[in-house]
C-alpha cells in the first residue's frame, strides 16, 4: 500500500507544473508562435497589455505581449508579476547587431543588460558643439530600493546564471549562440559610428527596446530572469530586418523552456 501511495505521489508530482514562466515578446510577430503552442490558452487584456495563460510541457506558461519600448515593457512586467506570480521571466525577441562577429539569425543570451539611453552630459557653453562621445552613463535610473529602504545603484542587470546555463546548452541551428551584453533604449540606431561607439563603450553585442526594463523589474521582485535576443538586422553588415528571425527566436525559447526542469 505504501508503495502504491509513493508511486502515485511520484506520478502526480511528475505531471504537476514545476515553474510558472512569464515569457514576453513586444510585437505580434514575436509572440504568435508561442501563443499557438500553448495548451488550453485563455486570453486576458489589462490596460494596453495582453496575456495568454496556458501550459507548455510541464510548466504553467503565460505569454505576454508587452508592446514596444521601455515604458510598455516595465508596465507589462509589473502587471504580469502581480497577476500571475511567475517563478521565471523570459524576455525574448528581435534586435539589431552591434558586434562585428554576429550576423542576422545569431542569438545573444543576455548575461548582462544595460540601459544605453541612460546618459547625462557635463555643461558645455553655448557654441561648444555637442558630441555623443562626451556622454556619461547615468545610472540613477537603474536604482532599486529594498525592504529596508536602502537604495542600490546598478550599472547592469544580469540574467539568472542557471537559466543562462540551460539556454547555453539548448541546441540552435539557424545561427550562432553567444553570451554577452544586450543594450536597451527607446532608440533604433542606424549610424555605424554611433553603433561602434555604443559597442566599445558598453560592450553591447546587440540593441533592442525592452529587456532592461524587464531585467530591472524582475530584480526588484527578485525573480529569476533571462534575456534572449536574436539579431533580426545588423547595420554593421548592412543586413536588413528579417521577420523570420522572430519565429526562430520563439522556437529557440520554447526549446529552452523544454530544458527547464
Ligand atoms: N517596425 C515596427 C517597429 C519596430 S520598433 C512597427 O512599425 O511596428 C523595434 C522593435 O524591434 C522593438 O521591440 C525592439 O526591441 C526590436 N528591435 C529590432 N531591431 C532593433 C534595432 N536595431 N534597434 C532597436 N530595436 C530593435
Amino acid at each position: 500500500m505504501k508503495k502504491i501511495i509513493t508511486s502515485f505521489l511520484l506520478l502526480s508530482s511528475l505531471s504537476f507544473s514545476k515553474e510558472i514562466i512569464l515569457v514576453q515578446g513586444a510585437m505580434d510577430m514575436e509572440v504568435d508562435y508561442l501563443v499557438k503552442n500553448l495548451k488550453n490558452p485563455t486570453k486576458e487584456h489589462v490596460g494596453s497589455w495582453t496575456f495568454w495563460k496556458g501550459t507548455f510541457e510541464n510548466h504553467k506558461v503565460i505569454v505576454s505581449r508587452t508592446e514596444v519600448g521601455l515604458v510598455n515593457a516595465a508596465a507589462a512586467t509589473t502587471i504580469g508579476i502581480e497577476r500571475y506570480s511567475p517563478t521565471i521571466i523570459i524576455n525574448q525577441g528581435t534586435s539589431g547587431g552591434h558586434d562585428i562577429s554576429l550576423h542576422t539569425g545569431d542569438i545573444v543570451l543576455g548575461s548582462e543588460i544595460i540601459n544605453i539611453g541612460a546618459m547625462r552630459t557635463d555643461r558645455k557653453e553655448e557654441g561648444v558643439p555637442e558630441n555623443i562621445r562626451d556622454s556619461i552613463f547615468f545610472d540613477v535610473v537603474q536604482r532599486l530600493r529594498d525592504n529596508n529602504d536602502n537604495l542600490t545603484t546598478y550599472k547592469t542587470f544580469i540574467s539568472d546564471p542557471s537559466l543562462i546555463e540551460t539556454a547555453k546548452n539548448t541546441s540552435y541551428s539557424q545561427g550562432k549562440l553567444s553570451l554577452g551584453t544586450i543594450g536597451s533604449a527607446d532608440q533604433w540606431n542606424r549610424e555605424i559610428e554611433r553603433i561602434k561607439y555604443l559597442n566599445t563603450t558598453f560592450k553591447t553585442k546587440t540593441e533592442e527596446m525592452e529587456s532592461i526594463a524587464v531585467a530591472q523589474t524582475a530584480k526588484a521582485y527578485n525573480i529569476p530572469f533571462l534575456a534572449i535576443r536574436i539579431l533580426s538586422n545588423t547595420e554593421i553588415h548592412n543586413e536588413e530586418f528579417n521577420p523570420k528571425t522572430a519565429l526562430w527566436c520563439q522556437e529557440f525559447t520554447m526549446n529552452v523552456i523544454k530544458n527547464i526542469k
